[in-house]
C-alpha cells in the first residue's frame, strides 16, 4: 500500500470541501457510535465489562513473550505451520514462496488490515499472482483502486451508483442497478466462481488463544470461513499482539469486539480453527500456515511509553467518535490505519517525520480514550509523539524543531512562568485580534474552517477583578 501520510493537509482540505462525504460522515458515524452504546448496554454491568476487557488486554501485552511461546507450541502440536516474519518483505516472500512451491494460480483473500499494512496484494500481483478480495467492501475498493475508508467498513462511503458502474465495467454485471441486494448478488456470482477453483485462501486473524493454539476470526459475510475451510492451503496472517491467554478471555474479547465494532452482541460468523483438516473432518485445509508478523512491533514493545498501543483490538470505536475523523473521513490518513488508532500506529510504523501532520491534527479531547475497550490512552501518546518529534528523537525519527519554533516555545515558556508578562501578552493579543476584524480573520488559516466569535473588549478576569 502506498504511503501518503505526508499529503495529510491537502487531502484533509479536499475532504472538508467534499459535501457528499461530509453529509455521509455527519449521518453515519453518530449512528455507529449509538449502536455501540446500545450493544454495550446489553451487558448486565457495561462499565465492569469494559474494565475486564482492558485488564485482559493489559495482561496479554505484559506477558506477550511467554504467551506467544505457549501459543506456538500448542499450534504446532495441532499441525499448524508457524512462521515468524521479521517485516513486511519477509511475510510477503514467505507467502509468495508457498504460492510458487504449490503452483497456485491465484489467491482469494478475506478482509485483513494486516495485509494492507504489509502491502500483500501489490507484492503478489507484482509477481503475476492475481488476488481476489472476497469481503464485499474490500472487493469494491479493490475494483475502484481506492484505499479503505474505515477499518470496519472499507467501502462504506462509496455511493451505489459508483459500485454499479465498476461492477458493470470489471465484475461482469450485466444489468445496471443500485439496489444493494442485487449489487451484493452480482459480487457473490463473481466471487463464487473464484471460490470454486481456489487452491489458497489468505485471511487475517482477530485473535489467537495461547492455552490451546486456536485461531479466531469474526465476520458477517461468511467469506472468511470460505477462505479458511475450502482451499487446500490456508494462510492466516496475524500481528504478534493479537493474542489472549485463555478461551475464557477470548470469549469476553469477542463480545467486546463485536459490540464496539458494529453494535452486535456477536458477529454472524465466528470461526475457530485448531490446525489443518484431520482425517475425519468434512472440510478444512490440507496445510494451515500462520504468519506471525513483527514489522517493528518488538521496537514498539520495548518502549514503555508506546507499548500500550499493542493492546488495540481494531474495533474502530475510537474512529467513529473522533471529531477529526467525523470531518475528514479516512482517506487523508494516507496509510493502512485511520482515525485515532491511525494517529498512533502510522507514526510508530512509518516514523514521526512522515506523520507529524496526523498527530498534529488532534484536539486532545479524549473521546477516543473514553470509548476504547482496550484501555489505550491516545491523547497521552499523541503528546509524547509531539514532544519526541520536537526533540528530534532518533528511534522514533523525530524531525526536531525549527529555529522559529524554538523561539516561540522559549517565549511562551517565559511568559507562562511570569504572570505579569502573560497578562500583558494576552491583553495585547486580544487587542490585535479585535483590530483584525472579519476580513483579517478570514486571512488567518486558523479561522478558515472554524468560527472565531468576536472577542469582548475586556477579559473575564478583568471584569471580575475587585475594584
Ligand atoms: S484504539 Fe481502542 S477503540 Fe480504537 S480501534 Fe483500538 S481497541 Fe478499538
Amino acid at each position: 500500500m502506498d504511503v501518503n501520510t505526508e499529503k495529510f493537509k491537502t487531502e484533509a482540505l479536499k475532504a472538508l470541501n467534499d459535501s457528499t462525504s461530509r453529509s455521509f460522515l455527519d449521518f453515519f458515524l453518530p449512528v455507529l457510535s449509538m449502536v455501540r452504546d446500545l450493544g454495550l448496554s446489553s451487558f448486565p454491568d457495561p462499565v465492569a465489562a469494559v474494565e475486564k476487557a482492558r485488564a485482559i488486554r493489559h495482561n496479554a501485552v505484559s506477558r506477550l513473550g511467554d504467551l506467544l511461546e505457549t501459543f506456538e507450541k500448542n499450534a504446532i502440536k495441532l499441525g499448524t505451520k508457524v512462521y515468524w516474519a521479521r517485516d513486511a518483505e519477509d511475510a510477503n516472500a514467505y507467502i509468495m514462496d508457498l504460492i510458487r512451491t504449490n503452483k497456485v494460480p491465484y489467491v482469494t483473500k478475506g478482509k485483513s488490515m494486516i495485509s494492507e499494512e504489509i502491502g500483500l496484494n501489490a507484492a503478489l500481483e507484482k509477481n503475476g499472482v492475481p488476488v481476489f478480495e472476497t469481503d464485499l467492501g474490500e472487493f469494491i475498493i479493490q475494483l475502484l483502486e481506492k484505499p479503505p475508508f474505515h477499518i470496519i467498513g472499507p467501502a462504506i462511503n462509496i455511493p451505489p451508483q459508483d459500485i454499479c458502474d465498476v461492477f458493470m465495467a470489471k465484475a461482469g454485471m450485466k444489468n445496471p442497478t443500485t439496489n444493494p441486494v442485487e449489487l451484493g448478488y452480482a459480487a457473490r456470482l463473481f466471487l463464487r466462481d473464484k471460490f470454486k477453483h481456489m487452491r489458497m485462501g489468505i485471511t487475517g486473524v482477530n485473535m489467537v488463544v495461547a492455552e490451546n493454539g486456536t485461531i479466531i476470526n469474526v465476520e458477517n459475510e461468511g467469506n472468511i470461513r470460505f477462505n479458511k475451510s475450502a482451499p487446500d492451503i490456508q494462510v492466516s496472517v496475524m500481528s504478534l499482539e493479537k493474542i489472549v491467554p485463555t478461551m475464557e478471555d477470548a470469549f469476553h474479547m469477542l463480545r467486546m469486539l463485536c459490540r464496539n465494532g458494529t453494535g452486535q452482541k456477536l458477529s454472524a460468523y465466528v470461526t475457530m480453527d485448531r490446525g489443518p483438516k484431520k482425517d475425519n473432518d468434512i472440510d478444512g485445509p490440507r496445510e494451515l500456515h500462520l504468519v506471525i508478523l513483527d514489522n517493528g512491533r518488538s521496537r514498539i514493545y520495548e518502549n514503555p511509553r508506546t507499548r500500550e498501543v499493542l493492546q488495540c483490538i481494531r474495533c474502530g470505536a475510537c474512529i467513529n467518535i473522533c471529531p477529526v475523523f467525523r470531518h475528514i473521513g479516512g482517506y487523508p490518513y494516507g496509510w493502512a490505519y485511520t482515525g485515532p488508532i491511525g494517529k498512533l500506529l502510522n507514526p510508530l510504523f512509518l516514523g514521526l517525520d512522515r506523520t507529524s501532520d496526523l498527530f498534529g491534527a488532534c484536539t486532545l479531547c479524549g473521546a477516543c480514550k473514553k470509548v476504547c475497550p482496550a484501555g489505550i490512552d491516545h491523547p497521552e501518546m499523541i503528546l509524547y509523539f509531539r514532544e519526541m518529534n520536537m526533540a528530534g528523537n532518533r528511534m522514533l525519527k523525530g524531525k526536531g524543531s525549527r529555529l522559529s519554533q524554538k523561539i516561540i516555545a522559549t517565549c511562551a515558556a517565559m511568559a507562562a512562568s511570569h504572570p505579569g508578562i502573560w497578562h500583558r501578552g494576552t491583553a495585547c493579543g486580544r487587542a490585535m485580534i479585535r483590530r483584525l476584524g472579519p476580513v483579517g480573520q478570514a486571512l488567518l488559516s486558523w479561522t478558515r474552517h472554524r468560527d472565531l466569535p468576536p472577542l469582548p473588549e475586556t477579559s473575564f478576569r478583568d471584569r471580575v477583578k475587585p475594584d
